[in-house]
């Protein structure tokens, strides 16, 4: 049997790196996917049996409520988060206030909307993205995005206490570095600061004891075990999925 069979899943941030990954492996997996996110051009291609996709800007709470009113999901998956470069002293207001909207708040419009049809029919698992970058572990030049991502944590663990009789499990993913069309980004930009973009990459493998950066499919397994009734007994848990980095 399929491990997400009669599952109906909501994905934010689904065209690219982990959310799309997750996107096909919980479709694999037998459930009816909606996968969502602002770019409608990089979802063009997103294509599987049990996918559905639409755009879903999830800093705009009309866009949340729409979209999740289309998916009614059991399974909601918090991928949208952007990563801010610079310390405590480089980070602006502007940059703050767009980082906290995106990777804290907008977490909260997805939960809010979510979660009466969950509580409705009895159960629901909620997925937030964390990162290993948060109150797990301090990464350099990560102040603005630690701050946001251990917000998350918080996040989830309110969330998961409240509604732990009720059925609906919450639980979220530390991951350390994972191949990601933003990632290559962020080494090219590294890379003009410190020789060259193979330098860059050289020094985000090395933090990782395991001597490599995460495959987005390796961090998509995480996310149908936790989506699945297999990780029934769990919740309010950031799951680290670092390859050492923070062991
Ligand atoms: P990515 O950064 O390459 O892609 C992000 C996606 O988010 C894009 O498709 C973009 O269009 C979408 N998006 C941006 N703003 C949006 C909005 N307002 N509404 C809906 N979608 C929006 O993907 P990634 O690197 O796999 O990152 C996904 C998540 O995983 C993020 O929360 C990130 O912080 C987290 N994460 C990534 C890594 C990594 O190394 N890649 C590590 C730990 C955590």
């Amino acid at each position: 049997r399929q491990r997400l069979a009669g599952k109906r899943v909501i994905v934010t941030a689904a065209a690219q790196g982990i959310g799309r990954a997750s996107a096909l492996a919980m479709a694999d997996e037998g459930a009816k996917v909606f996968a969502t996110d602002v770019n409608a051009d990089a979802l063009a291609d997103l294509i599987h049996d049990n996918v559905e996709t639409f755009v879903l800007d999830v800093r705009d709470g009309v866009s949340v409520k729409d979209g999740v009113a289309r998916a009614n999901p059991d399974v909601l998956f918090n991928c949208a988060g952007f990563v801010h470069h610079g310390t405590v002293l480089d980070a602006t207001d502007a940059e703050w206030d767009f980082a906290f909207d995106l990777n804290v708040r907008a977490m909260w419009r997805m939960i809010q909307a979510a979660l009466p049809g969950m509580l409705e029919r009895g159960g629901g698992s909620i997925v937030n993205m964390s990162s290993a970058c948060s109150s797990i572990i301090g990464a350099p030049n990560r102040f603005i995005y630690g701050t946001t991502k251990a917000a998350v944590i918080g996040m989830t663990k309110s969330v998961a206490v409240d509604y732990i009789t009720k059925g609906i499990r919450c639980n979220c993913i530390c991951p350390g570095t994972v191949e990601s069309p933003s990632l290559e980004d962020r080494l090219h930009a590294l890379g003009k600061q410190v020789g060259g973009y193979e330098e860059a990459k050289k020094q985000f493998v090395a933090r990782q004891p395991m001597g490599r950066i995460a495959t987005a499919d390796e961090i998509a397994a995480l996310v149908v075990y936790l989506a699945s009734d297999e990780s029934g007994f769990t919740t309010g848990q950031p799951h680290i999925i670092d390859g050492g980095w923070s062991g």
